[in-house]
């Protein structure tokens, strides 16, 4: 494949845009070699600016549940801008999609629209601590909740629970209130609680995770930590900008069949348009400005455009029946040919896999929280990505992402993938 295009629009981007690019992941920096510029996409397929196609594993990370361009969301759009992109004012829009999310969703009441991931995480962390009353939250290492400050916190060093700044600009103030867990491990949520007794307002967590791969719970995790939670007064906040109306129509609520305090939204709810939302009981979610004291606003929250994209999305993923399980019987597909693949080379791997997650780890052991994923061979995911890229297959260029599989994938198309999974294997 040729990259003539992208390599010089690259060159061009970096002059002006840091790094070329307005999110880091899509610079490559893991992977190697020069970002690929997106021209256009059309259901399963992503063309880049030389005009090569792609069979896309990333959707945009997520967003794209029913392939590209989805026709109803891309009408839907151009419809509402005709009349007005932005008013500062409530519209009708809002409060039709907040009844259906509110209507999918397991235990919430209300639901409040934001911008972002990012912003949905932030804001329910700012809920949770004016609801209870307390400063300090517990995350996961490897579990990612957007680039809010709270969040970009690594874990201590030797003695000391709480956590500690991983990027310049992240107060050492603000990193001693988030406190460091490891996924899948109950004991060492246990014991943060213990040594933080009545100051814990919640715990955030990536349900099924997929920000290091992706990772299921396991042994009744998130049972486990409902538990912990009632027991110790701690609310538990589930971020499902990831997985929410991806692995169940109600996400992994009704999954697992567990129960959050507050949930996160992102990705999915905007059919690709800028959305986040958070969502909760009453009892919580009147705690927000203007009902309550707990302050949060958006200028562009709620606008009409990204409000009738993730309309038409929900309204697509609600009216249908078979979608969760036809996306996951296609991951299963992927699931069964990678391993026979790469069985037959004789490549070390793990697949994990849940619904339409799944991901690949270039390791022997069971992949089940960051340092089990961190054991991967980067070599050789370095090798595979490049490889696949050359096959015309699209996939994140990290070793810490979900794929995500779309509805708009044929079993052609996973065909052509497992192929390609079976030909780069033989120069792994
Ligand atoms: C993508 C993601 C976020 C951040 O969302 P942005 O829209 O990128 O700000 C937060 N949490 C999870 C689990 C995510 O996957």
């Amino acid at each position: 494949m040729l990259y003539k295009r992208s390599s010089a629009l690259f060159k061009n981007a970096k002059n002006v845009i840091p790094g070329g690019v307005n999110s880091p992941v899509r610079a490559f920096k893991a992977v190697g070699g020069t970002p690929i510029f997106a021209k256009s996409a059309k259901g399963a397929y992503v063309y880049d600016e030389d005009d090569n196609r792609y069979i896309d594993y990333i959707n945009s990370w997520g967003p794209m549940l029913l392939g590209h361009a989805y026709e109803p969301v891309v009408k839907a759009v151009i419809e509402k801008a005709k009349n007005g992109t932005s008013f500062g004012m409530p519209t009708e829009i809002e409060t039709k999609i907040a009844e259906l999310a509110v209507s999918m969703v397991p235990n919430v009441d209300k639901i409040r629209f934001v911008n972002s991931g990012t912003e949905a995480c932030m804001s329910a962390v700012r809920l949770a601590r004016g609801f209870a009353g307390k400063e300090k939250i517990i995350k996961f290492a490897g579990c990612y909740h957007g680039h809010s400050d709270s969040f970009l916190i690594q874990a201590g060093s030797g003695a000391v629970t709480f956590g500690s700044p991983n990027s310049p600009g992240v107060t050492q103030g603000t990193a001693k209130d988030t406190l460091l867990a490891r996924y899948n491990d109950i004991d060492s949520v246990k014991a943060l609680i213990e040594a933080n007794k009545d100051e814990i307002a919640c715990i955030i967590v990536e349900p099924v995770a997929g920000n290091m791969g992706c990772i299921p719970p396991k042994d009744n995790f998130l049972q486990k930590l409902r538990t912990l939670c009632d027991a110790h007064n701690i609310l538990l906040v589930f971020d499902e900008v990831m997985t929410g109306f991806r692995l169940a129509k109600g996400g992994v609520q009704e999954l697992y069949g567990v129960d959050a305090d507050i949930i996160c939204f992102g990705k999915v709810i905007g059919g690709g348009l800028p959305v986040g939302a958070f969502a909760a009981r009453n009892e919580i979610m009147n705690h927000l400005a203007p009902l309550g004291r707990v302050y949060q606003a958006g200028t562009l929250s709620g606008n009409p455009l990204a409000m009738a994209a993730g309309l038409a999305m929900l309204t697509a993923i609600k009216n249908d029946k078979d979608l969760i399980q036809r996306l996951a019987d296609k991951t299963e597909y992927l699931h069964k040919g990678f391993a026979r693949a790469l069985d037959t080379y004789n490549i070390t791997h793990t697949i994990n896999r849940e619904g339409s997650m799944i991901s690949i780890h270039f390791s022997e052991e069971e992949v089940v929280d960051f340092e089990t994923a961190a054991k991967g061979d980067n070599p050789t995911f370095k090798s595979f990505f490049h490889g696949m890229l050359n096959e015309g297959i699209y996939i994140a260029p990290s070793a810490y992402e979900s794929w995500f599989i779309t509805d708009a994938l044929t079993y052609t198309d996973l065909d052509e993938t497992i192929r390609a999974v079976e030909k780069v294997a033989q120069t792994l």
